[in-house]
């Protein structure tokens, strides 16, 4: 609590009372605190690949370039830590500008089943190489939705990467959509993989919470992708909601009203 005193003066009299403010300053410190974290995240999620860089960048200069085979190796790891922090500072740049509203949702009339199995088509090959399976189960005569395409497929691709990357080998993944009782589309986005133990379910949406930070960085993961999902979909007036069971698979379902009217700005 934050307080003030302001004395009350009157000319003849002096000072004749004094006003108290008491302010809650509770909201403002957590915002402040969540703020202090969200840089000491970022800062460090940027150095740790720096880190490697240099370090291999020292060990090339030191000899490892006279040696061909080990000099490819080094080179190959600079090279994907350069890329992970290309992805973590993209994904940056996508908060940032979902969180100013400057994200304006450029919304067009989609069939959602054909939206879904280019989904499934862009992760073919990874897919292939896990030997997993993607089932589409799309309800029949699903109206079409006014949505900003290139968002809900950047939610998507998160939400089927990550079920890829946290399931085995022999997978099997399942993609469905359908028109829920309060006239919502709602998706989900199903796998069989190695879940969230229950402890960690009510902080998954947090920007860089990670069940598993090493796992999830030598997945190439950034531990934002879901909380730019949250924020696509909360543009997009919805929901999003992540049910789990540890060792036995995740489900994440969002929705999206379907709204009469044409595209509209956040
Ligand atoms: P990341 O880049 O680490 O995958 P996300 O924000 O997409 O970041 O996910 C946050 C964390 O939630 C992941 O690190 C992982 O621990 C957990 N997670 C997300 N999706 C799944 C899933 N389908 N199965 C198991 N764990 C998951």
């Amino acid at each position: 609590v934050r307080v003030t005193f302001t004395p009350i003066q009157r000319r003849e009299m002096g000072v004749t009372g004094t006003i108290v403010v008491l302010q809650d300053v509770t909201e403002q410190e957590q915002l402040e605190q969540a703020r202090r974290e969200f840089v000491a995240n970022v800062s460090h999620e940027l150095r740790t690949p720096l880190t490697t860089i240099k370090s291999y960048l020292e060990a090339l200069e030191g000899g490892a370039l006279e040696e061909p085979q080990l000099a490819q190796r080094f080179v190959g790891v600079t090279r994907n830590e350069t890329e992970r922090m290309i992805r973590l500072v993209t994904d940056l740049l996508h908060l940032s500008r979902l969180d100013s509203k400057e994200a304006m949702l450029a919304k067009e009339w989609i069939t959602v089943s054909d939206m879904l199995e280019e989904v499934a088509d862009r992760f073919a090959f990874q897919l292939l190489q896990r030997n997993t399976e993607i089932f589409i189960v799309v309800e029949q005569e699903l109206p079409t939705i006014l949505i900003d395409r290139d968002k809900i497929d950047q939610v998507l691709d998160n939400l089927v990467s990550n079920a890829i990357k946290y399931t085995g080998d022999s997978g099997r993944i399942e993609l469905g959509a359908r028109k829920n009782a309060q006239n919502e589309l709602e998706i989900f986005v199903q796998d069989n993989g190695i879940g969230i133990p229950q402890k960690d379910l009510s902080r998954i949406f947090e920007r860089f919470y990670r069940v598993d930070k090493a796992r999830s960085r030598n997945m190439g993961g950034t531990g934002l992708g879901l909380s730019i999902a949250q924020e696509i979909i909360r543009a997009h007036g919805g929901d999003i909601l992540l049910e789990s069971e540890y060792n036995i698979g995740t489900r994440v379902t969002f929705t999206i009203p379907y709204l009469a009217g044409e595209s509209e700005e956040i």
